[in-house]
């Protein structure tokens, strides 16, 4: 089987555990392959990106390398979506949900609002997601109502597959078939993809290993109050 044909199979997988159709799914090397890609289709020099602070710091790297301007705007206090985020005629918004580093999540029918409110493309990096305490907090479901939306997923996180480098993004067949323009032909090698398509086809695994990861939340949080933090 050719490199191109496990790479479809691999999309392919992800499309049946995602509930999308395999045209709406495209692999990176690691999502952060992903976020360069994004970065390099949408993103001239001058070009603006969106998106509400503090969250992962490899957004303003991105944007510089890309020549762009970073819009970064600060959270509410309560970690909502800030007031000014969709008017920052922005032809690319991130959104990191849950966000990281303060674990807090944005429930779907604000993500609706802010994709019909951005001036472009709106990136829902879903990292943490499947920690999320919320069943069906995912946007993935999205994808077919908003045409400008685009969710992405990494193997690194609730997989604990970080060193093998596999992310996913999910979006309108338009979208996946101009972010395959601009991606390497043979972005992700033969293991990371058998061990990618094995994990996807998996979920009990997964589960198990999300729910070992989540159960060290409330240690990490005793322990961080114990030295006197703010949890
Ligand atoms: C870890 C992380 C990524 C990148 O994950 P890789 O798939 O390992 O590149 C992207 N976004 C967020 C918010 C992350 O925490």
């Amino acid at each position: 089987e050719s490199l191109v044909d496990v790479t479809r199979r691999l999309c392919a997988a992800a499309a049946a555990v995602y509930g999308v159709d395999k045209d709406n799914i495209t692999a990176g090397n690691g999502s952060d392959e992903l976020l360069s890609m994004l970065l390099r289709c949408f993103v001239g020099p001058g070009d603006r990106v969106a998106y509400p602070v503090p969250t992962y710091s490899l957004y303003d790297t991105l944007v510089e390398i890309q020549a762009g301007v970073a819009a970064r705007v600060p959270f509410s206090e309560d970690f909502s979506i800030p007031e000014g985020l969709a008017s920052q005629e922005a032809p690319l918004t991130f959104l990191c949900n849950p966000n990281a580093p303060s674990g807090t999540l944005v429930a779907l029918p604000e993500i609706v609002k802010l994709a019909g409110a951005v001036a472009g493309i709106l990136v829902v990096d879903e990292a943490y997601v499947d920690f999320a305490a919320t069943e069906g907090a995912s946007s993935i479901p999205l994808i077919r109502q908003l045409p400008n939306l685009i969710v992405l997923r990494t193997l690194s996180k609730s997989f604990s597959l970080a060193g093998m480098r596999i992310g996913l993004a999910c979006a309108s067949a338009d979208i996946i078939a101009g972010m395959n323009k601009v991606r390497d032909s043979y972005n992700l090698d033969r293991w990371s993809i058998a061990a990618g398509t094995a994990a996807l086809q998996d979920w009990a695994w997964k589960r198990r290993n999300a729910g070992q990861i989540q159960h060290s939340r409330q240690r990490i949080a005793n322990g961080g109050k114990r030295l006197g933090y703010q949890v």
